[in-house]
């Protein structure tokens, strides 16, 4: 294998940190089949660092305990209670890697060196302190880290929201330069769900960007933070399935040129919902003060479209995640009073469907395309946005898969 040299100087094997997720760890059976798969990895002559979550569906479980208590339980609190699901997976992971006869000792993530700031419920990680890890791999253990959890300079543990173990080993892996491989219940990231598409096709390679915009838009195989986290220390990260030995696809920098594809991929997001704020004045202030309420609620807005009107009117639209919708409907209704805008509308029937590619803004034709297979299927496009890398159309949620199977095929994603 080959040797790679430490901060500290001294020559040493190639790192490699996994990251095993809820799925892969759920169940005894499953956590001793993880072991043995480090165990295999070791044999190569790698030094590893295995992050692992929550077993299975422990993290929902812990929330809804809590809410069992109170309806508003402090954050700090729950911090506590949800990072534990992640240390019942370390010890139980040590033990089954003891029990192959391995060196190993599991980490908290205070005890890892993962230091965060101290927003609760959604740390971010600021510094990586892995001299612990230096140490137990140089006496040649496999560490074995708790994900998804760090601690902030009160000493307090944070959690890094949900789906955080990924950050974790991406952070890891930057930290101790090392390989980053994260296990998970997929074979990898597809042109489009595969359980919608059926040719949806496994993507060897995509670079950071790409899947930063295919997350964001609904892909759910990493959080979207990991990947900028990934992005921002140039970790390569090869995603993969836990259940078998498929290579999976790989996360790295400019790798588009590699598949010089214009689209990469085909992402849907059901949970959204649009609200437009029918005449408003068109002068200035007025987005401002429409959006500047909102942000001061802290939601989040996307695809706003404001349309050219007459007699000095303008209709104002744009997208909120569906479970604030009610929320941003309230503040809505209070605005629209201020600035003397005539009506509110919503619609929650509705879904956004994207595709995404890093040659999307450069070459003609991919917008007229899209639109093209949409129209093929009879499917009224609502709402359209474009960016450098992807263009996003908002339809009717009952039509969203029609629509990503016929513009899967219209860019010949299959093949
Ligand atoms: N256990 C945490 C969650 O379910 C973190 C993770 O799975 O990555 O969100
Ligand atoms: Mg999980």
């Amino acid at each position: 294998m080959g040797l790679t040299e430490s901060s500290h100087g001294e020559k040493r094997s190639m790192i490699v940190v996994q990251k095993y997720g809820g799925s892969s760890v759920a169940t005894p059976e499953r956590i001793k089949a993880v072991a043995r798969r480090v165990v295999e990895k070791k044999r190569e002559g790698h030094d590893l660092v295995v992050v692992v979550s929550a077993r299975g569906d422990t993290t929902d479980e812990l929330i809804d305990l809590a809410q069992q208590i109170t309806q508003y339980p402090p954050e700090r609190e729950m911090d506590l209670l949800m990072s534990t699901g992640e240390q019942i997976s370390i010890a139980l992971m040590a033990m089954a890697l003891r029990e192959l006869g391995q060196d190993v000792i599991s980490l908290t993530g205070a005890q890892a060196g993962i230091i965060t700031d101290e927003v609760h419920r959604k740390a971010r990680i600021i510094d990586v302190q892995p001299q612990r890890i230096w140490q137990e791999l140089t006496a040649g253990k496999i560490v074995v880290v708790a994900g998804f959890q760090g601690i902030n300079d009160k000493g307090d543990i944070t959690t890094l929201g949900r789906g955080g173990s990924d950050t974790t080993a991406v952070a890891l892996a930057a930290a101790l330069s090392a390989e980053c491989e994260i296990y998970t219940d997929v074979d990898g990231i597809y042109t489009a769900d595969p359980r919608v598409v059926t040719e949806a096709r496994k993507l060897a390679e995509i670079s950071h960007d790409e899947m930063l915009e295919l997350a964001s838009l609904g892909a759910q195989v990493m959080q979207l933070r990991s990947v900028e986290y990934g992005k921002l220390h140039g970790v390569q990260i090869h995603v993969r399935s836990s259940f078998n030995h498929n290579p999976g696809t790989i996360i790295r920098e400019g790798s588009s040129m590699a598949e010089a594809r214009i689209v990469r991929g085909v992402a849907f997001d059901r949970k959204v919902a649009k609200i437009s704020v029918a005449e408003v004045p068109d002068r200035p202030g007025i987005a401002h003060c429409l959006f500047s309420a909102l942000a001061g609620n802290k939601i989040n807005v996307d695809m706003i479209i404001q349309g050219v009107n007459r007699d000095g009117i303008n209709d104002i639209s744009f997208i909120v995640a569906r479970d604030e919708l009610e929320g941003s409907l309230e503040i809505c209704r209070r605005v629209a009073a201020e600035i003397g805008a005539r009506e509110i509308y919503h619609d929650s029937n509705v879904a956004k469907v994207s595709i995404v590619g890093a040659g999307v803004a450069n070459n003609y034709g991919v917008a007229a395309r899209m639109f093209g297979a949409l129209a093929q299927e009879a499917i009224n496009i609502q709402m359209i946005s474009t960016s450098e890398t992807k263009i996003s159309c908002i339809i009717e949620d009952r039509q969203v898969e029609k629509a990503v199977r016929s513009i899967h095929q219209a860019f010949e994603l299959d093949n």
